[in-house]
């Protein structure tokens, strides 16, 4: 079974290195002829220095994270930290919530460990390679801040749900995937619907749209389609970076359409109607509903799985420990994440093609020239690849190439 995780690890990293080799050998190619305005020479030699440098990262990322997952593996790292959780708990009288601090404090240390280590990594991605480039705006307090928010807010949620899960199995082993997969859809439902109230507040400000010229024609265009112009918001991500970007989120009545403050500089007033076009697009066809289902499907098979692994201690056992809940959970995280790659292909395949309709609804709508001159603009702006491997683009993104939406807006 160790050989089985090992090689599963293994995989997951070839599989990485193999999409980035690809994708680098394609730099040498020309600018494609749809998007040579905004390329220039010198602008498309600084792409592919950016590129290089974001690669090597993840290079060095993924290479120290492998090996350090093996040595744990196989020195012993995950099963001391197992025998430490049991004997920090032994004064714990009651069986259930012995499992269940167990499990928190198993989870919770990892990923304490898990920041502390990719630490480095992150402040050299942001202060040296997105400084480099100019994009960077993060003060180090702000950076900091992120950091301590992000693990307290990583720390909570493993807490509630690691203790939802423990609950659920040692009081309904026999359910456990249904009512566990229900408890935690329930967390996740109410995160999602009020993500713009509860998560995002924590890192950034959201406020309505200025009264002026920009609120005007946005105020024509949103009345045209019927939608709320109360339900669009500018947020503060200049604090950040100078990467642009908008969002549509939520449904129902706490739906909600954000700008990037930045997006807001970087393009004309007719680009931002259309760009705003392509997020009521996603409204009007319920991608955000659409993609939170599909989730709670996934979920389903994953706590089907889980419930076996659980029932016949299926891991435990491989690094050494006699039957334990959090590690079988632990290893299942990483058995599973083949499947979870295979899964996450089919949720890009839709995604991307959720964004066709959007663009199609913005072209509908007499917005295709104004998006296609916007998309240039912030493609341009952040440095993205013109020219990305279609294997790689086939992985990882979860949008259509610059130029397919363009040939798709043009035709
Ligand atoms: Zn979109």
């Amino acid at each position: 079974m160790l050989y089985l995780i090992i090689a599963i690890l293994v995989f997951d990293f070839l599989i990485g290195r193999l999409l980035s080799i690809l994708n680098a050998r394609r730099e040498k190619l020309p600018v494609p002829e749809e998007i040579v305005d905004i390329y220039s020479e010198e602008k498309h030699r600084e792409q592919v220095s950016y590129a290089a440098d974001n690669r090597q990262l993840s290079w060095l990322t993924n290479s120290l994270s492998l090996l350090l997952m093996l040595l744990l593996l196989c020195l012993g790292g995950f099963r001391q930290l197992d025998i430490w959780v049991h004997q920090w708990t032994e004064a714990i009288n009651s069986p259930v919530f012995r499992d269940m601090v167990m499990a928190v404090l198993y989870f919770v240390i990892l990923s304490v460990l898990e920041t502390l280590l990719s630490l480095p990594l992150e402040i050299w991605s942001t202060f040296h390679i997105e400084a480099k480039y100019g994009f960077n705006k993060t003060t180090p307090r702000t950076f900091v801040l992120d950091q301590i928010k992000s693990l307290a807010l990583s720390i909570l949620l493993t807490t509630v749900l690691m203790s939802l899960i423990v609950v659920v199995y040692d009081y309904l082993p026999g359910w456990f995937w249904l009512i566990a997969w229900a408890a935690v859809s329930m967390v996740s439902l109410f995160v999602s619907y009020f993500y713009s109230q509860l998560i995002v507040p924590i890192y950034n400000k959201q406020t309505p749209l200025e009264q002026g010229q920009l609120r005007e024609q946005i105020e024509t265009f949103a009345k045209s389609v019927n939608f709320d112009i109360s339900d669009i918001y500018v947020m503060d991500s200049s604090k950040r970076s100078t990467h642009a970007n908008a969002y549509f989120t939520g449904w129902g009545r706490r739906k909600r359409i954000v700008l990037y403050d930045t997006l807001i500089e970087q393009l004309s007033n007719e680009q931002i109607v259309a760009v705003l076009s392509h997020e009521i697009g996603h409204y009007q066809r319920h991608h955000t509903l659409k993609r939170i289902l599909s989730s709670l499907a996934l979920n389903l098979l994953m706590f089907m799985l889980l419930g076996l692994v659980l029932h016949y201690n299926l891991f435990a056992g491989a690094i050494g420990c006699v039957d334990s809940l959090h590690v079988n959970m632990f290893i299942f995280s990483i058995v599973y994440s083949p499947l979870n790659m295979l899964l996450s292909l089919i949720g890009n395949y839709f995604s991307r093609r959720h964004e066709y309709e959007a663009d199609e609804f913005a072209l509908r709508n007499g917005k295709g020239k104004d998006l296609v001159s916007a998309l240039k603009v912030l493609s341009a702006n952040s440095l993205s690849n013109p020219n990305p491997h279609p294997w790689f683009v086939f992985f990882h993104y979860s949008h259509p190439t610059l130029v397919e939406r363009i040939r798709h807006l043009s035709s």
